[in-house]
């Protein structure tokens, strides 16, 4: 099928490329021209494990095209998605200037009946105002507007599209259910070359029909449930700490419940990225705007904040007054396997840091050159050791993979004073301990640490 994409970034360029890696004929547009002169020159602007080899090889299979111009996408495909931001306004509720502008745009263009899919994450009735925009600027109504919530994670997002647990369509007839049912057949099928050679092979995805509303409400509520998930085990490490328990074990013994289930359970630093907390945020003011206030949603949201803050107090607990004290922070993308920044419980961590006095060091294996955007007054090092560098204290923010082999001596001894908050639960307390770190992390018993001479006010 010929399908075109409206938007290149996280979403539209996976999109793009896994579409194009099932047999799909596929063009690629942005309105940031830099981004797309990047792509056509064989540079992918995102850091995503595989999203690289998959473009090169598409595009290689003259499969994958890309273009700044939207008029091309539209007259060459027969689908379009719709893959463009939908940030947060000052008030919680979904920016929708960019939908709107493309869905305008696109019906400028329109000369022959298309599907319009939405992609982009949108609050319930969009997809009733993308057809109006849509008829408005192009005067016809022989159009389909599908909507198709995407579910993946930066870090996986690959893995997560071509082997997804389940895939959403909201269509408004029988020909929109059709042509989604086609366009997937690969992955429902799980018939792709990559899918054939998996092993074990993956049983058949399900994909659900529904209406446009229900898929536009299956994706915020899906995200404020996960949302929950990590505040509802965040509020549970702060009982955990009165009453000296172990949110870990607590984690594991509820996790294994399959009711429940494991994921989304993990006490830390709080939520992050792009998505949960504007969508959380989005849903919440919806909700709102229909006439049903949902407490709940607020509550989610605040554990969050204090998540993030609890952090900083840990660190103030332990180094007094953080007037001039350096801290070494160990990871700052929101997630491991990505360098995505936006709203990473980072920014907040280390601003509020910031404004006490203390002197940031930081080090992330991919985040750091987008951090700059978000951060000031931060020196970047080359290693979790050179941050480390006469740090009055460490902070661990990404669990990152590289960070559970650190050199913990090493570690240390590069140090002004052996203090470690981890706000990841990354870490193994034992070997901290061991190593002389005053180790602290959310949720967990504080035993004594093992010293090896040095006082930790030296
Ligand atoms: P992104 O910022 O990475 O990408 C959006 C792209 O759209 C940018 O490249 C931007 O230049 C482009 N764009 C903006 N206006 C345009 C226009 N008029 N014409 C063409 N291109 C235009 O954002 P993203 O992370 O890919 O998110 C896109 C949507 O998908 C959002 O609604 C988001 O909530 C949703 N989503 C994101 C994720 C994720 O993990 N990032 C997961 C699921 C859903």
């Amino acid at each position: 099928m010929k399908v075109g994409i409206i938007g290149s970034g996280h979403v539209g360029l996976v999109a793009g490329a896994c579409l194009a890696e099932i047999g799909h004929s596929l063009l690629c547009t942005d309105s940031d021209e830099a981004k797309i002169r990047q792509l056509t020159a064989g540079t992918v602007p995102i850091y995503e494990p595989g999203l690289e080899d998959l473009v090169h090889r598409n595009a290689a299979a003259g499969r994958l095209g890309f273009t700044s111009s939207l008029a091309e996408t539209v007259r060459a495909t027969d689908i379009l998605f719709i893959c463009v931001g939908t940030p947060t306004s000052e008030t919680g509720e979904a920016n929708l200037y960019y939908v709107d502008s493309v869905a305008t745009e696109i019906g400028a263009l329109l000369t022959s009946p298309k599907i319009i899919v939405d992609k982009s994450t949108v609050p319930v009735r969009t997809g009733a105002n993308v057809r109006r925009a849509v008829e408005r600027s192009s005067g016809r109504s022989d159009f389909e507007v599908v909507s198709n919530p995407e579910f993946l994670r930066e870090g996986s997002a690959v893995e997560d599209f071509l082997f997804p647990d389940r895939i959403v369509v909201g269509v408004e007839s029988e020909r929109g259910a059709a042509a989604m049912r086609e366009l997937y057949r690969p992955i429902v099928e799980q018939s792709f070359e990559l899918a054939r050679r998996r092993v074990p092979r993956l049983p058949s995805v399900p994909l659900i029909v529904t209406t446009v509303s229900s898929a536009e409400l299956i994706k915020h509520a899906a995200n404020s449930f996960l949302a929950l998930k990590i505040s509802y085990i965040n509020a549970l490490a702060s009982v955990c700490e009165l009453a000296g328990a172990d949110v870990e074990e607590v984690a594991e013994g509820l996790g294994l419940d399959r009711r429940i289930g494991k994921a989304f359970l993990k006490a830390g630093a709080g939520y992050g990225g792009y998505c949960l907390p504007k969508d959380i945020a989005a849903f919440h003011q919806i909700c709102r705007e229909l006439g049903y206030d949902f407490r709940l949603l607020r509550e989610v949201m605040e554990i969050n904040r204090t998540a993030k803050q609890r952090i900083v107090q840990k660190v103030a607990d332990a180094l007094w007054v953080l007037r001039g004290k350096t801290i070494a922070v160990l990871g700052l993308a929101f997630k491991p396997n990505t360098d995505d920044m936006r709203a990473a419980p980072s920014i907040d961590i280390i601003r509020a840091l910031q404004e006490q006095g203390a002197l940031i060091r930081a080090y992330d294996p991919h985040a750091m050159e987008t951090a700059k955007a978000h951060l000031s007054d931060v020196t970047y090092c080359r290693s979790p050791y050179e941050a480390a560098e006469g740090a009055h204290a460490l902070v661990l923010l990404t669990e990152w993979e590289e960070f559970r082999d650190l050199d913990l001596e090493r570690l240390r001894r590069a140090m002004r004073l052996p203090v470690a908050v981890d706000g990841r639960n990354a870490l193994d307390p034992e070997r901290m301990r061991e190593a002389g770190f005053d180790y602290e992390c959310v949720g967990r018993p504080r035993r004594p640490a093992a010293r090896r001479g040095e006082s930790p006010h030296a």
